[in-house]
Protein backbone atom coordinates (compact mmCIF):
# COMPACT_ATOMS: atom_id res chain seq x y z
CA UNK A 1 0.00 0.00 0.00
CA UNK A 2 1.00 3.40 -0.54
CA UNK A 3 1.72 5.43 2.08
CA UNK A 4 -0.67 8.79 1.79
CA UNK A 5 1.77 11.06 2.00
CA UNK A 6 2.83 9.29 -1.18
CA UNK A 7 -0.30 10.12 -3.22
CA UNK A 8 -0.52 13.85 -1.83
CA UNK A 9 3.27 14.58 -2.93
CA UNK A 10 2.55 13.21 -6.40
CA UNK A 11 -0.63 15.15 -6.79
CA UNK A 12 1.52 18.68 -6.13
CA UNK A 13 4.19 16.89 -8.55
CA UNK A 14 1.86 16.38 -11.16
CA UNK A 15 -0.14 20.03 -11.19
CA UNK A 16 3.52 21.14 -11.29
CA UNK A 17 4.17 19.29 -14.33
CA UNK A 18 0.85 20.36 -16.09
CA UNK A 19 1.80 24.27 -15.74
CA UNK A 20 5.21 23.36 -17.46
CA UNK A 21 7.38 24.47 -14.29
CA UNK A 22 8.76 20.98 -13.59
CA UNK A 23 11.99 21.35 -12.96
CA UNK A 24 14.68 18.64 -14.33
CA UNK A 25 18.70 18.36 -14.12
CA UNK A 26 21.12 17.94 -16.27
CA UNK A 27 24.45 15.65 -15.46
CA UNK A 28 27.38 17.73 -16.25
CA UNK A 29 30.68 15.45 -17.56
CA UNK A 30 33.57 17.96 -18.08
CA UNK A 31 34.50 21.21 -16.43
CA UNK A 32 31.86 23.84 -16.90
CA UNK A 33 33.17 26.87 -19.49
CA UNK A 34 31.75 28.55 -22.73
CA UNK A 35 31.52 24.88 -23.41
CA UNK A 36 30.44 21.24 -21.38
CA UNK A 37 29.62 17.64 -21.72
CA UNK A 38 25.79 17.37 -20.47
CA UNK A 39 24.25 13.77 -21.14
CA UNK A 40 26.44 13.01 -22.75
CA UNK A 41 26.28 15.66 -25.71
CA UNK A 42 29.07 18.09 -26.50
CA UNK A 43 27.03 21.46 -25.71
CA UNK A 44 27.43 25.63 -26.25
CA UNK A 45 26.57 26.68 -22.50
CA UNK A 46 25.02 30.17 -21.86
CA UNK A 47 23.38 29.54 -18.70
CA UNK A 48 26.11 29.75 -16.10
CA UNK A 49 27.44 32.29 -13.76
CA UNK A 50 31.16 31.64 -14.71
CA UNK A 51 30.92 35.04 -16.25
CA UNK A 52 35.11 35.39 -15.77
CA UNK A 53 35.89 32.22 -17.26
CA UNK A 54 37.39 30.77 -14.13
CA UNK A 55 35.67 27.95 -12.66
CA UNK A 56 38.06 25.80 -14.34
CA UNK A 57 41.31 28.07 -14.98
CA UNK A 58 44.57 25.88 -13.74
CA UNK A 59 45.37 28.44 -10.86
CA UNK A 60 42.69 27.62 -8.73
CA UNK A 61 42.69 24.21 -9.24
CA UNK A 62 46.62 24.50 -8.88
CA UNK A 63 45.85 26.50 -5.54
CA UNK A 64 42.96 24.45 -4.28
CA UNK A 65 45.63 20.97 -4.28
CA UNK A 66 48.39 22.67 -2.77
CA UNK A 67 46.08 22.94 -0.23
CA UNK A 68 44.32 20.29 -0.14
CA UNK A 69 48.17 18.49 -0.14
CA UNK A 70 48.84 20.96 3.13
CA UNK A 71 45.99 20.73 5.51
CA UNK A 72 43.75 18.21 3.84
CA UNK A 73 40.26 18.31 2.61
CA UNK A 74 37.49 18.90 6.03
CA UNK A 75 37.92 21.82 7.90
CA UNK A 76 36.30 19.76 10.83
CA UNK A 77 34.39 22.29 12.13
CA UNK A 78 32.93 25.48 12.52
CA UNK A 79 34.82 29.25 12.51
CA UNK A 80 33.60 29.68 16.07
CA UNK A 81 35.16 25.85 17.54
CA UNK A 82 38.21 25.44 15.77
CA UNK A 83 37.66 25.30 11.61
CA UNK A 84 38.52 28.74 10.90
CA UNK A 85 41.82 28.25 9.16
CA UNK A 86 45.00 30.60 8.03
CA UNK A 87 43.39 30.32 3.97
CA UNK A 88 39.87 31.31 5.58
CA UNK A 89 41.28 34.22 7.30
CA UNK A 90 44.08 35.42 4.55
CA UNK A 91 40.61 35.56 2.07
CA UNK A 92 38.95 37.83 4.49
CA UNK A 93 41.74 40.18 4.81
CA UNK A 94 41.67 40.25 0.98
CA UNK A 95 38.32 40.99 0.49
CA UNK A 96 37.93 43.51 3.10
CA UNK A 97 40.91 45.22 0.91
CA UNK A 98 39.16 44.60 -2.31
CA UNK A 99 36.15 45.99 -1.26
CA UNK A 100 37.82 48.51 1.02
CA UNK A 101 36.16 47.95 3.54
CA UNK A 102 37.02 47.73 7.47
CA UNK A 103 36.73 43.80 7.54
CA UNK A 104 35.09 40.74 5.48
CA UNK A 105 33.18 37.81 6.55
CA UNK A 106 33.35 34.45 5.24
CA UNK A 107 30.16 32.88 4.80
CA UNK A 108 30.05 29.00 3.23
CA UNK A 109 27.00 30.03 0.89
CA UNK A 110 25.41 33.21 -0.55
CA UNK A 111 22.36 31.76 0.71
CA UNK A 112 23.35 31.48 4.13
CA UNK A 113 24.50 34.97 4.48
CA UNK A 114 22.17 36.81 3.18
CA UNK A 115 19.95 34.83 5.61
CA UNK A 116 22.35 35.09 8.62
CA UNK A 117 22.82 38.95 8.20
CA UNK A 118 18.88 40.08 7.82
CA UNK A 119 18.20 37.98 10.75
CA UNK A 120 21.22 38.94 13.13
CA UNK A 121 20.19 42.89 12.28
CA UNK A 122 16.83 43.42 12.59
CA UNK A 123 14.18 41.50 14.67
CA UNK A 124 10.60 41.81 16.19
CA UNK A 125 9.53 45.67 16.53
CA UNK A 126 12.28 46.54 13.37
CA UNK A 127 11.06 46.96 9.64
CA UNK A 128 12.94 45.21 6.61
CA UNK A 129 12.37 47.35 3.28
CA UNK A 130 12.82 44.47 0.10
CA UNK A 131 12.75 45.35 -3.49
CA UNK A 132 10.26 43.20 -5.22
CA UNK A 133 12.64 41.61 -7.86
CA UNK A 134 15.32 40.59 -4.78
CA UNK A 135 16.79 37.34 -4.94
CA UNK A 136 14.86 34.63 -3.28
CA UNK A 137 17.35 34.41 -0.19
CA UNK A 138 17.30 37.88 0.46
CA UNK A 139 13.16 37.48 0.51
CA UNK A 140 14.01 34.46 2.92
CA UNK A 141 16.03 36.19 5.15
CA UNK A 142 13.49 39.18 5.70
CA UNK A 143 10.86 36.93 6.45
CA UNK A 144 13.11 34.82 9.08
CA UNK A 145 14.09 37.76 10.48
CA UNK A 146 10.54 38.46 12.27
CA UNK A 147 10.93 42.32 11.50
CA UNK A 148 8.20 43.85 9.87
CA UNK A 149 8.69 43.03 6.23
CA UNK A 150 7.70 45.07 3.20
CA UNK A 151 8.15 44.34 -0.38
CA UNK A 152 8.80 48.35 -2.40
CA UNK A 153 7.55 48.64 -6.48
CA UNK A 154 10.98 47.29 -8.24
CA UNK A 155 13.68 50.12 -8.14
CA UNK A 156 11.63 52.39 -7.25
CA UNK A 157 13.11 54.87 -4.61
CA UNK A 158 9.68 57.07 -4.23
CA UNK A 159 8.00 54.37 -3.36
CA UNK A 160 10.36 53.15 -0.93
CA UNK A 161 10.77 56.49 0.70
CA UNK A 162 6.92 56.77 1.24
CA UNK A 163 7.59 53.67 3.39
CA UNK A 164 10.22 54.44 4.61
CA UNK A 165 8.76 58.03 6.34
CA UNK A 166 5.41 55.85 7.40
CA UNK A 167 7.81 53.17 9.48
CA UNK A 168 7.75 54.59 12.82
CA UNK A 169 10.17 52.85 15.71
CA UNK A 170 12.83 50.37 15.50
CA UNK A 171 15.73 49.71 13.18
CA UNK A 172 14.71 50.21 9.45
CA UNK A 173 16.93 47.79 6.87
CA UNK A 174 16.98 48.20 3.08
CA UNK A 175 17.85 45.07 1.09
CA UNK A 176 18.09 45.03 -2.69
CA UNK A 177 20.30 42.49 -5.07
CA UNK A 178 22.81 45.37 -6.81
CA UNK A 179 22.52 43.53 -10.21
CA UNK A 180 18.63 42.13 -10.14
CA UNK A 181 19.56 38.26 -10.94
CA UNK A 182 16.89 37.21 -13.31
CA UNK A 183 16.77 40.77 -15.32
CA UNK A 184 20.07 41.82 -15.25
CA UNK A 185 19.10 45.25 -14.58
CA UNK A 186 20.94 47.34 -11.43
CA UNK A 187 19.58 49.08 -8.41
CA UNK A 188 19.86 52.41 -8.47
CA UNK A 189 22.48 52.47 -5.54
CA UNK A 190 23.32 56.59 -4.71
CA UNK A 191 19.98 57.31 -4.84
CA UNK A 192 18.88 54.59 -2.24
CA UNK A 193 21.60 54.98 -0.28
CA UNK A 194 20.48 59.02 0.04
CA UNK A 195 17.11 57.81 0.57
CA UNK A 196 18.15 55.18 3.31
CA UNK A 197 20.26 57.80 5.40
CA UNK A 198 17.29 60.53 4.78
CA UNK A 199 15.42 58.19 7.04
CA UNK A 200 17.87 56.76 9.38
CA UNK A 201 17.40 53.50 7.17
CA UNK A 202 20.34 50.99 7.03
CA UNK A 203 21.27 49.77 3.54
CA UNK A 204 22.63 46.43 2.14
CA UNK A 205 23.29 45.35 -1.38
CA UNK A 206 23.78 41.68 -2.45
CA UNK A 207 26.10 41.93 -5.32
CA UNK A 208 26.79 38.38 -6.44
CA UNK A 209 26.18 39.37 -10.14
CA UNK A 210 28.27 42.73 -10.01
CA UNK A 211 31.63 41.48 -8.10
CA UNK A 212 34.27 40.28 -10.10
CA UNK A 213 32.43 41.82 -12.74
CA UNK A 214 32.09 45.47 -12.50
CA UNK A 215 33.94 48.29 -12.02
CA UNK A 216 37.61 49.58 -13.08
CA UNK A 217 39.20 47.14 -10.01
CA UNK A 218 36.21 44.31 -10.99
CA UNK A 219 35.24 45.18 -7.23
CA UNK A 220 31.53 45.68 -8.22
CA UNK A 221 29.46 48.78 -6.19
CA UNK A 222 32.12 48.57 -3.34
CA UNK A 223 34.02 50.58 -5.82
CA UNK A 224 31.88 53.42 -5.85
CA UNK A 225 30.15 53.46 -2.84
CA UNK A 226 31.50 53.98 0.50
CA UNK A 227 31.54 51.78 3.51
CA UNK A 228 29.19 54.72 5.03
CA UNK A 229 26.92 54.84 1.91
CA UNK A 230 26.44 51.15 1.74
CA UNK A 231 27.29 49.98 5.46
CA UNK A 232 26.56 46.60 4.56
CA UNK A 233 27.76 44.48 1.51
CA UNK A 234 27.17 40.94 0.55
CA UNK A 235 28.95 39.42 -2.34
CA UNK A 236 29.19 35.39 -3.70
CA UNK A 237 32.56 33.91 -4.78
CA UNK A 238 31.07 31.10 -6.67
CA UNK A 239 29.95 33.02 -9.78
CA UNK A 240 32.28 35.56 -11.59
CA UNK A 241 35.12 34.56 -9.16
CA UNK A 242 34.41 30.87 -9.89
CA UNK A 243 34.95 29.67 -6.26
CA UNK A 244 32.71 28.76 -3.98
CA UNK A 245 31.49 30.64 -0.71
CA UNK A 246 30.31 34.39 -0.02
CA UNK A 247 31.39 37.41 2.04
CA UNK A 248 29.53 40.44 3.84
CA UNK A 249 31.67 43.39 4.36
CA UNK A 250 31.86 46.77 6.45
CA UNK A 251 32.27 48.35 9.92
CA UNK A 252 34.03 46.54 12.56
CA UNK A 253 30.95 46.27 14.88
CA UNK A 254 28.85 44.91 11.75
CA UNK A 255 31.60 42.17 11.69
CA UNK A 256 31.48 41.33 15.10
CA UNK A 257 27.94 41.60 15.50
CA UNK A 258 27.90 38.43 12.28
CA UNK A 259 30.39 36.57 14.44
CA UNK A 260 28.54 36.96 17.64
CA UNK A 261 24.93 36.47 16.53
CA UNK A 262 24.61 35.22 12.75
CA UNK A 263 23.20 31.55 13.10
CA UNK A 264 23.77 30.28 9.48
CA UNK A 265 27.37 31.60 10.30
CA UNK A 266 28.16 29.91 13.65
CA UNK A 267 25.56 26.50 13.21
CA UNK A 268 27.50 25.08 10.24
CA UNK A 269 30.97 23.87 8.90
CA UNK A 270 33.56 26.23 7.88
CA UNK A 271 34.09 25.76 3.97
CA UNK A 272 36.98 23.71 2.98
CA UNK A 273 39.96 25.67 3.40
CA UNK A 274 41.00 24.52 0.09
CA UNK A 275 37.90 26.18 -1.66
CA UNK A 276 39.32 29.23 0.27
CA UNK A 277 42.90 29.23 -1.34
CA UNK A 278 41.22 28.56 -4.66
CA UNK A 279 39.44 31.90 -4.19
CA UNK A 280 42.00 33.55 -3.33
CA UNK A 281 43.81 32.42 -6.75
CA UNK A 282 41.07 33.79 -8.75
CA UNK A 283 41.33 36.93 -6.67
CA UNK A 284 44.93 37.16 -7.97
CA UNK A 285 43.15 36.68 -11.72
CA UNK A 286 41.12 39.85 -11.02
CA UNK A 287 43.51 41.86 -9.86
CA UNK A 288 46.48 40.72 -13.05
CA UNK A 289 43.88 39.62 -15.52
CA UNK A 290 41.57 42.88 -16.53
CA UNK A 291 41.48 41.44 -19.88
CA UNK A 292 38.93 39.06 -18.65
CA UNK A 293 36.08 41.94 -17.89
CA UNK A 294 36.73 43.84 -21.05
CA UNK A 295 36.07 40.89 -23.01
CA UNK A 296 32.90 40.27 -20.90
CA UNK A 297 31.95 43.49 -21.87
CA UNK A 298 32.60 43.18 -25.51
CA UNK A 299 30.32 39.69 -25.87
CA UNK A 300 27.26 41.41 -23.53
CA UNK A 301 27.46 44.19 -26.85
CA UNK A 302 28.01 41.44 -29.36
CA UNK A 303 24.94 39.81 -28.52
CA UNK A 304 22.43 42.97 -27.63
CA UNK A 305 23.73 44.53 -30.93
CA UNK A 306 23.02 40.83 -32.84
CA UNK A 307 19.88 40.56 -30.63
CA UNK A 308 18.73 44.09 -31.61
CA UNK A 309 19.22 43.32 -35.24
CA UNK A 310 16.74 40.53 -35.14
CA UNK A 311 14.20 42.53 -33.27
CA UNK A 312 14.49 39.68 -30.05
CA UNK A 313 12.37 41.24 -26.93
CA UNK A 314 15.94 41.96 -24.85
CA UNK A 315 15.51 43.29 -21.51
CA UNK A 316 17.44 46.58 -20.40
CA UNK A 317 20.69 45.26 -19.14
CA UNK A 318 24.28 46.19 -19.20
CA UNK A 319 25.21 43.13 -17.26
CA UNK A 320 26.64 39.51 -17.98
CA UNK A 321 22.79 38.77 -17.17
CA UNK A 322 20.79 39.39 -20.87
CA UNK A 323 17.19 37.57 -20.80
CA UNK A 324 15.18 37.82 -23.50
CA UNK A 325 11.45 37.96 -22.46
CA UNK A 326 9.06 35.72 -23.82
CA UNK A 327 5.85 35.99 -21.27
CA UNK A 328 4.08 32.18 -21.49
CA UNK A 329 6.18 29.63 -19.61
CA UNK A 330 5.33 26.86 -22.28
CA UNK A 331 6.53 29.17 -25.09
CA UNK A 332 9.70 29.59 -22.50
CA UNK A 333 10.04 26.34 -22.32
CA UNK A 334 9.37 25.56 -25.90
CA UNK A 335 12.08 27.90 -26.60
CA UNK A 336 15.10 26.53 -24.09
CA UNK A 337 14.41 22.98 -26.17
CA UNK A 338 14.62 23.76 -29.79
CA UNK A 339 18.11 25.55 -28.27
CA UNK A 340 19.07 22.55 -27.05
CA UNK A 341 18.28 20.29 -30.13
CA UNK A 342 21.21 22.95 -31.53
CA UNK A 343 23.34 21.96 -29.08
CA UNK A 344 23.14 25.27 -27.24
CA UNK A 345 22.02 25.03 -23.32
CA UNK A 346 19.54 28.11 -21.82
CA UNK A 347 17.37 28.00 -19.23
CA UNK A 348 13.71 28.87 -19.32
CA UNK A 349 13.18 30.66 -15.96
CA UNK A 350 9.79 30.31 -14.81
CA UNK A 351 7.59 31.30 -12.13
CA UNK A 352 7.63 31.21 -9.31
CA UNK A 353 11.36 32.44 -9.70
CA UNK A 354 10.17 35.55 -11.92
CA UNK A 355 6.66 36.93 -11.45
CA UNK A 356 3.49 35.56 -13.47
CA UNK A 357 3.55 35.57 -17.23
CA UNK A 358 7.17 36.59 -17.33
CA UNK A 359 8.55 33.73 -18.38
CA UNK A 360 12.01 33.95 -19.83
CA UNK A 361 15.21 32.75 -21.17
CA UNK A 362 17.85 33.46 -18.85
CA UNK A 363 20.87 33.73 -21.31
CA UNK A 364 24.40 34.55 -19.55
CA UNK A 365 27.45 35.58 -21.02
CA UNK A 366 30.88 34.79 -20.04
CA UNK A 367 34.68 35.95 -20.91
CA UNK A 368 34.96 32.70 -21.88
CA UNK A 369 32.57 32.62 -24.92
CA UNK A 370 34.57 33.15 -28.45
CA UNK A 371 32.89 35.41 -31.25
CA UNK A 372 31.39 32.81 -33.42
CA UNK A 373 29.55 31.19 -29.94
CA UNK A 374 27.79 33.58 -29.58
CA UNK A 375 27.35 34.47 -33.30
CA UNK A 376 26.11 30.56 -32.96
CA UNK A 377 23.50 31.91 -30.41
CA UNK A 378 22.24 34.25 -31.99
CA UNK A 379 21.92 32.20 -35.49
CA UNK A 380 19.84 29.56 -33.50
CA UNK A 381 17.57 32.25 -32.05
CA UNK A 382 16.76 33.62 -35.34
CA UNK A 383 15.58 29.89 -36.87
CA UNK A 384 13.63 29.20 -33.66
CA UNK A 385 12.25 32.64 -33.81
CA UNK A 386 11.23 32.75 -37.41
CA UNK A 387 10.06 29.17 -37.02
CA UNK A 388 7.34 30.03 -34.84
CA UNK A 389 5.98 32.80 -36.75
C1 LIG B 1 23.40 33.09 -6.38
C2 LIG B 1 22.88 34.17 -5.52
C3 LIG B 1 22.89 34.06 -4.14
C4 LIG B 1 23.25 32.77 -3.44
O1 LIG B 1 24.61 32.58 -3.44
P1 LIG B 1 25.17 31.08 -3.26
O2 LIG B 1 26.58 31.27 -2.86
O3 LIG B 1 25.00 30.43 -4.60
O4 LIG B 1 24.33 30.45 -2.20
C5 LIG B 1 22.48 35.14 -3.40
N1 LIG B 1 22.08 36.28 -3.99
C6 LIG B 1 22.03 36.42 -5.32
C7 LIG B 1 21.56 37.70 -5.91
C8 LIG B 1 22.41 35.36 -6.14
O5 LIG B 1 22.33 35.47 -7.45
Amino acid sequence: MTHPIESELAAALNERRALHRYRVRRTLESATGATARVDGKEVLLFCSNDYLGLANHPALTRAMQAAAEAVGVGSGASHLVCGHSRYHHQLEERLAEITGRDRALLFSTGYMANMGVIAALVGRGDAVFEDRLNHASLLDGGLLSGARFQRFAHNDVDDLTRRLQKAESGRKLVVVDHVFSMDGDQAPLPELAQAASDNKAWLMADDAHGFGVLGERGAGCAETLSQDELPILMATLGKAIGGFGAFVAGSEALIETLIQFARPYIYTTAMPPAVAAANLAALDLLESEAWRRDTLQRNIQRFRRGAAQLSLPLMPSNTAIQPLQIGPDEQALAMSRALEARGILVSAIRPPTVPEGTSRLRITLSAAHRDEQIDQLLEALAQITAGRD
